[in-house]
């Protein structure tokens, strides 16, 4: 059963001290961001109401037959509850399995999220995009924070063609401080900076090398295993499937560059 957050409802403060009841989703790297389109601003002049989710559950799951649909909507105020955090949902295609789905009430093609009752629910979602990272261990970056946009298999302008990415990462990072409720040792153990890592086909993928070295692997023992036969990669008897070479201009060495999903890297592992 999904849709299990419907009637719930929080302010940023509450929404972070929910968070801390959570276990972290293994599966979740990133927030992706929406906004509803229709309904705009000028159609719900008083915010989101309860009933309000009870619609759009209908619809997600009734007219559209989905089995999930978005985790929270986001108006100038509150935050609302639809789906299971810890649970992936569905929003959009390409970043359904790896990252948690956010509505921010409002038509951005049309509307200003620069001014007025746009800001504020600009400004609220940042919030729980600040509150959600902290909790994930997350830094605030183009790959963890999406726009629908950014999914190939999207023709949409989602969220927004007025919604730019660069201000929205100014926001998040500038959101109001809730890292008093972030769990430093909840920080993925990834050994290396999340700024090497990659995103492509819904996965994201490290450098095998640099991952084994920074997980305690010998180097010798990674060249001696590490090898392409018939445009397929292994590392000894294992099968890369999702492995692949960077472009050969690329500045990592040239035995150094085998990337492969995480998951799959991290399989290697003694
Ligand atoms: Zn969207």
């Amino acid at each position: 059963m999904a849709f299990e957050n419907v009637g719930r409802v929080w302010t940023i403060n509450s929404f972070a001290e929910y968070l801390t009841t959570l276990e972290r989703p293994m599966w979740c790297r990133a927030v992706v961001l929406h906004h509803t389109g229709a309904p705009c601003l000028a159609d719900r002049p008083k915010g989101l109401l309860i009933q309000h989710m009870h619609n759009l559950q209908y619809f997600y799951q009734q007219e559209k037959g989905w089995s999930a649909g978005p985790h929270l909507f986001v108006d100038e105020d509150e935050l609302f509850g639809m789906c299971d955090l810890t649970k992936k949902g569905i929003h959009a295609v390409s970043f359904n399995s790896l990252a948690i789905g956010i509505e921010v009430l409002g038509n951005y093609d049309a509307e200003d999220p620069l001014t007025g009752r746009g800001l504020q629910c600009w400004t609220m979602a940042a919030a729980a995009v600040k509150a959600l990272l902290d909790w994930l261990g997350l830094p605030a970056t183009e790959q963890t924070i999406l726009f629908h946009r950014d999914d190939p298999t999207t023709g949409k302008k989602c969220p927004g063609s007025k919604v730019l990415k660069p201000w929205i990462i100014d926001l998040v990072t500038n959101s109001i401080g809730l890292s008093a409720v972030t769990d430093l040792a909840q920080q993925p153990d990834v050994g290396m900076a999340w700024a090497l890592w990659d995103f492509r086909g819904e996965k994201w993928c490290v450098p095998v090398y640099d991952f084994l070295v920074a997980k305690g692997v010998k180097p010798v023992t990674i060249a001696k295993k590490l090898k392409v036969v018939a445009g397929e990669y292994f590392y000894g008897s294992e099968l890369l499937e999702g492995a692949y070479y960077v472009k050969a201009n690329d500045v990592i060495k040239p035995d150094q560059r085998t990337w492969a999903p995480a998951y799959e890297v991290m399989q290697l592992l003694p």
